[in-house]
């Protein structure tokens, strides 16, 4: 039997018993079946979470791009790689085959190469959501370069403290870009940031948008130029399994973003793996994840899962709202999607539009939906659900984080019974536990605690780039020989998963511990709740009350604000029960966001607490004036 393509629920246990009883041999039999080694590693796993240190594969020789495109040139030469789908509809859509990827990564490296960028060098991309995004993330991996993709909505500051951070030689970038009806100017930004980097050494830019940028001479070069010079074929770097593939910053919700340093080989089997069994993937699907490749589900499930499997993946450069509401379901009508992956926050802000602007399109191709990076709350789920899947896609709410490279806990469509707001199940080879205060670890069912991974997957990061004590402090100081999370979780009678929000987030009210997303989750509940957050706030006898900041749809129109609170108030208590009650409900126009789309209720939680003199950092920040103006009104 293979293992590769779990296909009903019976052999999801199987194969997870499997993999769990013997992981290595497990996992060698995957990576030996299905992809492309230049030699066979001489052992499989050796791990110790208390130094910490894994590696999978070691010994092994392989390039990763010869897994994503040179080994599907025979079979899918002229099967579409990569479609891209521009800002602007009337643009047209690129089918970029195999075969053309092949040339184009190809030429990339080789430019690369020329100006002076070898194995190990770190390149710092700050692209938009382009085709040449795509294919400078694999000529770099073609010629062993070390990656580090900075999401292209990120001001000059957050860029240069990244830049330097992993000590990028070269930048790559574009004259601007385009958001919707806007354009920005990313050179500019780029200019600016360099300010403050002196070690970078040269910056490529692609033209986009056709505008007048500064080019500093010796340091900025147009690419097209250099690419038609460029050799159409470059050999790929021979690299070990546990050479740094890439650098990756994380969305920084919680805190200063940690640069997570990920290498070759066991994240390739584990993204390539996940990505067949988590979308179901079949040879002639287009498969469309709307996240950035700026962000790891952008690395993970954009380019490499998809890419290894020899998929056809969507790249979308515009935003759902351009040039109307309907562009997603416009996307999915055209290419016939038929994996749908996108985050709580687009499913909201849709939620939000009604349905008139779906009914214009034909969404019958779609055959799985996901949902990844926050919590999907019950209403969201139901709308995704009735109004996108109508009622036949299962959704795949996938549960997983930067440091994770892959995802962790998710349905497997058409096998695992769906759940809102349950991320059921642990993927094959993932061995959650829930821990408590203590560090015991809490056994049996319907529990709630510290969610922990007990034994090392392929894909985890292997440290934070230049920073080992803090990787350590953070991931394997908490609980021995565990992989902390940072997140809390509960399991239900049958053993499924819930993500019941981030560990710092957890409210002590009187006694009891309070996890932020089930209380949200009956808060949306309310017909006139678009979103909320909430935070914990000092209070002389329950230790802490809880303070939601909570917006209305149509901006809470003709409502009395004092009855939408009691009513809010009885949501709760109807779902969760009178300990849950709000001692202050603000109501806001927005939510502090990071640039990924997750709430940030440290900020939150600093205006609650009337603390507002430092709010750590702000560098992903993705809306400063919604904050400003919650400080104004706040309770
Ligand atoms: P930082 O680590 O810098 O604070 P971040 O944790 O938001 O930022 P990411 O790695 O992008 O950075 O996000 C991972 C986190 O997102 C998870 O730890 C979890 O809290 C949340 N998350 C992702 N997917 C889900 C999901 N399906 N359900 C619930 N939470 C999710
Ligand atoms: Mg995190």
């Amino acid at each position: 039997m293979s293992n590769y393509h779990i296909k009903h629920f019976e052999e999801y246990f199987q194969v997870y018993r499997k993999s769990v009883r013997d992981p290595e041999g497990f996992w060698e039999e995957i990576a030996e079946e299905h992809f492309l080694w230049r030699k066979k590693w001489d052992k499989v796993l050796s791990w110790d979470f208390s130094k910490p240190e894994v590696k999978w594969f070691e010994g092994a020789k392989l390039n990763i791009t010869e897994n994503c495109i040179d080994r599907h040139l025979r079979t899918r030469g002229d099967k579409t790689a990569i479609l891209f789908e521009p800002n602007d509809p009337k643009e047209g859509a690129q089918h970029i085959t195999y075969r053309q990827l092949h040339e184009r990564v190809c030429k990339f490296a080789n430019v690369l190469k020329e100006k002076g960028i070898g194995k190990g060098d770190r390149v710092c991309i700050y692209l938009p959501m382009i085709p040449e995004l795509a294919v400078s993330v694999l000529a770099c991996a073609r010629i062993g370069a070390v990656h580090s993709v900075v999401f292209a909505g990120f001001s000059s500051t957050a860029l240069s403290t990244r830049i330097n951070d992993c000590e990028a030689k070269m930048v790559l970038t574009s004259d601007g870009s385009y958001r919707g009806a806007k354009t920005i100017d990313l050179k500019g930004i780029v200019d600016e940031a360099l300010e403050e980097c002196p070690g970078v050494e040269s910056v490529l830019v692609v033209k986009r948008i056709n505008s007048e940028v500064n080019m500093k001479s010796g340091r900025d070069f147009w690419l097209q130029p250099l690419l038609d010079e460029a050799y159409k074929d470059c050999s790929p770097e021979i690299m070990d399994s546990e050479d740094p593939l890439f650098i990756l910053y994380t969305s920084g919700s919680t805190g200063m973003p940690k640069g997570m340093l990920h290498t070759t080989g066991g994240y390739m089997v584990y993204t390539a793996y996940t990505f067949k069994n988590v979308f179901q993937y079949k040879e002639e699907d287009i498969y469309w994840c709307t996240a950035d490749i700026g962000w790891i589900t952008g690395h993970s499930y954009i380019v490499y899962g998809p890419l290894a499997n020899g998929a056809t993946t969507v790249m979308f450069e515009g935003v759902p709202s351009y040039p109307d509401f309907g562009r997603f379901w416009d996307i999915v009508q055209k290419h016939k999607i038929k994996q749908f992956y996108t985050a709580p926050t687009a499913i909201r802000a849709l939620a939000k539009q009604g349905t008139e602007l779906i009914e214009k399109y034909d969404l019958s191709s779609l055959k799985v939906l996901g949902s990844v990076g926050e919590p999907i709350n019950e209403e969201a789920w139901h709308w995704y659900n009735d109004n996108i899947g109508k009622k036949k896609s299962p959704i795949v709410d996938t549960w997983w984080q930067t440091e994770t490279g892959g995802v962790m806990i998710t349905p497997i469509p058409f096998s695992t019974p769906t759940k809102p707001t349950y991320a059921t199940l642990p993927f094959i080879g993932i061995q959650p536990a829930l821990m408590d205060e203590a560090g015991n670890e809490i056994r049996g069912n319907q529990v709630e605690g510290r969610l922990c991974i007990k034994f090392p997957w392929p894909s985890i990061a292997r440290g934070i780039w230049g920073n080992q004590q803090r990787f350590k402090d953070t991931y394997f100081s908490a609980f021995e020989n565990m992989y902390f999370t940072g997140d809390g979780a509960l399991r239900d009678e049958v053993g499924y998963y819930r993500i019941t929000g981030r560990v710092d987030d957890v409210i002590i009210v009187s006694g009891h511990n309070l996890g932020t997303a089930p209380i949200e989750d009956a808060i949306n509940e309310h017909p006139a709740v678009a979103e909320s957050a909430i935070v914990g706030f000092p209070h002389d006898i329950k230790g802490n009350a809880l303070y939601g900041y909570v917006t209305l749809k149509d901006a809470g129109e003709g409502r009395d604000q004092d009855n939408l609170r009691k009513e809010i108030n009885q949501v709760i208590t109807e779902h969760i029960g009178p300990i849950a009650k709000l001692d202050k409900i603000q109501f806001t126009n927005g939510l502090p966001k990071t640039r990924s789309g997750k709430i940030m209720r440290r900020i939150l939680r600093k205006i609650a607490s009337k603390d507002t003199s430092n709010l750590g950092d702000t560098s992903t920040l993705l809306n400063p004036e919604v904050v400003e103006e919650i400080i104004k009104e706040a309770l």
